[in-house]
């Protein structure tokens, strides 16, 4: 029989109706063995995550503030989502959240109070399931460092799993050296899902959200987006990097790595095919030449200028060193002969600002320094640029007439995308124009 691991997102377990749709999915095919379920989500537009809930109300909790009533408004949606499902539960959860209460009273850590969220939601859907539930603190291990040791953590998943024919193990978090709780960066779900999908060798990793798949550009900015059938972990990985929040971009290097395909599907739309990710995919298996396209606002570019900088050896590093040594990381470096650009976070850099600028000016002696806060990057993705002429001068055509500055332009060397900088309040309009032209018109 196939093994597939399944994740479900906050939506899909929003409520004691969503979970009712998720034990459908799960039922209706025995293969679907291993579980991973995230916190409630919302439940309506204007609703509150439990994830959110919790840092807010730990956050309270630290300053030794009164945090009764946003507690109990935690405790509140889990109670209903146990009695609306008919669970014998209540007590025990009642039991497990007294426990929490103390630990937020002894300063347990944020990760501690927001891992909550997914432990009582996988105690709860274990039960609801009638499947072995498998604390994620017991076999997912961070090293000193922070980082995620996947060696020992997919052979204590294995060897874990194995004894259980089905089990939940909820997602994103796991235990430091010391046993104290990490969770992953937000959406650390999906990392969970892949980590368990390797280890377990799965024939599938299937992760259920909100939407019928990846679409070809955020619905949030274009409305109804054409769905992406087939697409690579390379492209995937450099759209979710660059804001496509359907997939968190760690999350793919686990099941790539053992090779295990990865399919979006929607809870609220089972019969949907969804979005296949796979290693290779032919180019005609896309109607568009482009096969995503998705970015973020919050950038800051540094420019440093200097007459015959290019004959000065060792500029470039020393620039660089600069924000290294001030543990900022950069996104993309165009350059010209004596000018060259630094694209960053805006809030890392500017964080550290003073101290960068300082280390530029006395390690570089450079003629200016401009700094242009109001950068938006959009990259548009897919492995059929490579084979087609022209593709570049399309996207810059397409936002000229849209009437948008381009500020910044860069190739990947994969020719894979092409990233290009605009001005925040022209992002949405960039996703439009190139949307429309290779989408729409299908040019
Ligand atoms: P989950 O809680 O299931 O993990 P997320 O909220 O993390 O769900 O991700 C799903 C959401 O991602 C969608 O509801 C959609 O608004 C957003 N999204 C952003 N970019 C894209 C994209 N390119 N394709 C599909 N959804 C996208
Ligand atoms: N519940 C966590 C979050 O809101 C993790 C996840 O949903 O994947 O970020
Ligand atoms: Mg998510």
């Amino acid at each position: 029989m196939q093994t597939k691991v399944v994740k479900f997102g906050g939506s899909s377990l929003a409520d004691a109706h969503q979970f009712v749709k998720v034990a459908n999915i799960i039922k209706s095919d025995p293969s679907r063995r291993y579980v991973v379920p995230s916190a409630p989500g919302k439940r309506f537009p204007k609703d509150t995550k439990v994830t959110d809930m919790l840092y807010a109300c730990y956050d309270v909790a630290a300053r030794g503030g009164e945090f009764s009533d946003m507690f109990e408004a935690i405790v509140e949606r889990y109670v209903q989502i146990v009695k609306e499902l008919g669970l014998k539960i209540e007590d025990r959860i009642l039991r497990e959240f007294s426990t929490i209460r103390m630990s937020f009273l002894a300063r347990a850590g944020r990760d501690y109070a927001a891992s909550r969220g997914e432990y009582l939601n996988g105690i709860i859907l274990a039960e609801y399931l009638g499947f072995s539930f498998v604390d994620a603190a017991e076999v997912i291990f961070f090293g000193e460092d922070g980082k995620l040791k996947l060696t020992e953590t997919c052979k204590a998943v294995k060897e874990r799993l194995e004894q259980v024919g089905n089990a939940v193990i909820p997602g994103f978090y796991g235990s430091m050296p010391n046993d104290t709780v990490k969770t992953f960066s937000r959406g650390g779900s999906d990392i969970t899902g892949s980590i368990v999908a390797a280890a377990v060798n799965a024939d599938l990793y299937e992760n259920w959200t909100d939407v019928s798949g990846f679409f070809v550009t955020d619905p949030r900015i274009v409305p109804d987006p054409e769905p992406i059938k087939t697409i690579t972990y390379r492209e995937l990985r450099e759209l979710a990097y660059m804001g496509a929040g359907v997939f968190h971009e760690d999350a793919i290097f686990p099941a790539r790595q053992a090779g295990i395909p990865i399919n979006i599907k929607n809870t609220n739309r089972p019969e949907d095919d969804g979005t296949m990710i796979t290693e290779t995919a032919s180019d005609d298996s896309s109607p568009y030449v482009i096969t995503g396209i998705a970015g973020k606002k919050g950038f800051v570019t540094v420019t440093i200028e200097k007459d015959m900088m290019n004959a000065e050896l060792g500029f470039g590093r020393r620039v660089l060193e600069a924000f290294e040594n001030n543990g900022v990381s950069f996104e993309h470096m165009p350059s010209g002969i004596d000018t060259m650009s630094i694209i960053v976070h805006k809030d890392e850099f500017e964080a550290k600002e003073d101290k960068i600028i300082k280390a530029i000016q006395t390690t570089t002696n450079p003629d200016k320094i401009d700094i242009d806060r109001d950068v938006a990057l959009m990259a548009v993705v897919g492995r059929g640029m490579r084979a087609q002429r022209g593709t570049a001068a399309r996207i810059f055509a397409a936002l000229a007439h849209a009437k948008v500055n381009v500020k910044m332009i860069d190739q990947g060397s994969s020719e894979l995308n092409v990233i290009v900088g605009v001005r925040e309040e022209d992002f949405e309009t960039s996703v439009k124009a190139v949307y429309d032209i290779f989408v729409v018109q299908k040019l």
